[in-house]
């Protein structure tokens, strides 16, 4: 299921919208202002934005600005009474994936958005850094991973490292101390135990059934091997 934010502080316009998406299949929440609407953008992973320019506390501009500065690339789709030229121009400049005018027809909308939707995935499957490790999806330039449904899925920044050196060493037995080189390096104190725990870790994430791992195995005595 897609997951939608909405923020618009027009609250019969928000609640509106929220319907007609929830019936289309999404998932929605709402924010009504521009500081609850960036709080909830950064702290919840959403696969699209309708954002409304016009807000109170922070306007649509900054929160779109901020999410980019801050490396968050979820698809936006701006909303504004305004129909300047301009506003469309620096909405798309400042990150925007597309821009829809008020007044506009819901159905319109709802194929914007899943117009967007298609494209960053298609987006996404032609960048060549994005890998299939296991049953999800990585992308190793901007340390995401994706999960079948295309949902982004939370990974440590070690675990992606493990993966990147596991993708460059596919069926070869990497021990538990060339591990620590080169994905721990100068760090202090990891043991092999913090190796093990790491696994553990990506296993649970990659494998179908982590007990009987099909993809990261042990190497018993030695360390570790990964098979596509
Ligand atoms: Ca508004």
């Amino acid at each position: 299921m897609d997951r939608l934010l909405i923020v618009e502080d027009e609250i019969a316009l928000a609640e509106g919208l929220k319907d007609n998406f929830e019936f289309e299949g999404f998932e929605v929440l709402v924010a009504t202002d521009g500081e609850t609407g960036m709080r909830m953008a950064l702290a919840e992973k959403m696969d699209i934005i309708i954002l409304d320019i016009m807000l109170p506390k922070k306007s649509g501009f900054d929160i779109c600005k901020e999410l980019r500065a801050r490396g968050q690339g979820t698809p936006i789709i701006m909303l504004t009474a305004r129909t300047e030229e301009v506003d469309r121009v620096l909405g798309l400049e400042l990150g925007a994936d597309d821009y829809v005018p008020k007044p506009f027809s819901t159905r319109e909308l709802i194929a914007r958005v899943k117009a967007v939707l298609r494209r960053s995935r298609d987006k996404r499957e032609k960048q060549t850094n994005i890998y299939n490790v296991g049953k999800i999806k990585v992308d190793f330039e901007h340390y995401i991973a994706y999960d079948r449904d295309d949902h982004q899925i939370d990974m440590t920044f070690k675990e992606f490292e493990i993966l990147k050196f596991f993708m460059m060493n596919k069926a070869r037995t990497v021990s538990r101390d060339e591990l620590l080189d080169k994905v721990w390096g100068y760090e202090i104190y990891p043991t092999s135990r913090t190796v093990d725990n790491h696994i553990v870790k990506l296993r649970k994430k990659i494998e179908e059934d982590p007990e009987t791992p099909r993809h990261i195995l042990t190497v018993y005595g030695i360390g570790y091997k990964y098979i596509e």
